[in-house]
């Protein structure tokens, strides 16, 4: 039991009570087994019926076509990183018989260390652009168009282009892809899901491969899940090892290589089951919500609100990203007046309204509104902004 959490932290994020309090019971007796669902066996007849009901339930929910497959690994947004290099690195010299970079599109400091850790791999790889180099301030502030950085792309090979789709730090988000990269079909796009994965509706067919960690909308930490389009496995597996020694490129370590992963349906090694199930407990959370549409249609409300009453007092709330990229689940803003950050978070702590401070590296406040957080939740929190702002002018 528990009253209805207000938590904006990024992650790991509050759930839904009602999943918690079903996996609370499964932890401890699953299906009447007397026993607890991380005490079975992985490969039993109950851990597979989990691993294919969420499979299932996923593809249902984001309409996956059969061009794609899904799978789940142990780890999170940062192994994704790693082994994301590797295996399409390798799909490209499997489909090919050669080299070339991966071109990593820059607008926060997620896919800047999805670059830096492609680099520390000896992945061949380059930065098609870095979004700080495109305004006055020199910082992750919005996403620069399209026509300003196309040149970089057209008429170029790439291994894949890599983005970060909601920059959780920054509170950055794309809010439509690249037609550059989605429109050449010679291009495999990657993209990290990791922090509004089901907070709207995307055609899942325009990417080759979809990595989220699990923490924010979708789970517990310790469990990624992948969507990777079916051709980029065969290329992969075309490849043998000496090859990819000749060029230079690493070899995947077994437990993250796709295709073994796939072949062994998600259980090539010990998955962490109960976490898997509480994934998919919020996925049948979801479905019975009103699938993503649904959700959609609440997180675009959330997110009005909250910039709605910040621009309201544009004297004492300043919003450093860009409208045009502000994020729908991460709300970065800061004070204008100083001294009063601290008051802040303790006003707001008397209210509940917890989780509020920003990521270090940026200061100020940042509300996370992911699919978990109620409209009745943000509304609580926006009624503290306008009523902190009014108070401290
Ligand atoms: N990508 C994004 C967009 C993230 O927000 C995070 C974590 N906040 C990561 C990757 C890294 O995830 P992890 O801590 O699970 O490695």
């Amino acid at each position: 039991e528990r009253e209805e959490p207000t938590h904006f932290g990024a992650g790991p994020a509050q759930l839904p009570t009602e999943v918690l309090q079903q996996a609370a019971k499964d932890l401890l007796n699953y299906n009447n087994l007397g026993l607890g669902i991380g005490e079975i066996s992985h490969r039993s007849k109950d851990a597979t019926q989990i691993i294919e009901s969420s499979k299932q339930n996923l593809k249902e929910l984001m309409n996956i076509p059969d061009t794609h497959e899904v799978f789940f690994m142990q780890g999170g947004g940062t192994t994704g990183f790693s082994s994301l290099a590797t295996n399409l690195a390798a799909a490209y010299v499997g489909k090919t018989g050669q080299i070339a970079n991966a071109g990593y599109l820059v607008t926060g400091s997620w896919s800047l260390k999805s670059f830096q850790e492609a680099k520390r791999l000896h992945v061949p790889c380059e930065i098609i652009f870095n979004s700080k180099d495109f305004n006055d301030e020199g910082k992750f502030v919005d996403i620069p168009d399209e026509s300003l950085w196309e040149d970089r792309v057209k008429g170029k090979k790439f291994s894949y282009v890599y983005l970060c789709e909601n920059e959780t730090v920054h509170g950055i988000e794309w809010n439509q892809l690249p037609k550059c990269i989605v429109d050449d079909p010679n291009i495999e796009l990657v993209a990290d899901l990791s922090s509004d994965i089901l907070s709207r509706k995307i055609d899942v067919s325009k990417y080759g491969v979809i990595m989220a960690g699990a923490q924010k909308n979708i789970g517990l930490a310790g469990l990624t899940l992948y969507i990777i389009k079916k051709s980029i496995l065969t290329n992969i597996e075309k490849v043998d090892d000496t090859l990819l020694h000749e060029f230079d490129i690493p070899v995947t370590p077994i437990a993250f290589d796709y295709p073994t992963v796939v072949k062994n349906n998600s259980a090539y090694n010990t998955i962490p089951i109960f976490t898997l199930h509480v994934m998919n407990l919020v996925f049948e959370h979801l479905i019975k919500k009103g699938g993503v549409e649904a959700q959609e249609k609440e997180n675009d409300a959330k997110a009005k609100i909250l910039y709605d009453i910040l621009d309201a007092y544009p004297n004492f709330y300043n919003l450093p990203v860009k409208p045009n990229a502000r994020s729908r689940m991460n709300v970065v803003f800061t004070l204008k007046k100083e001294g009063l950050d601290e008051k802040f978070l303790k006003d707001a702590a008397e209210r509940k309204l917890t989780g509020l401070k920003g990521h270090r590296s940026v200061g100020g406040f940042r509300a996370s509104i992911y699919n978990a957080l109620t409209l009745a939740s943000v509304e609580k929190l926006v009624q503290f902004i306008k009523d902190f702002a009014v108070e401290n002018q």
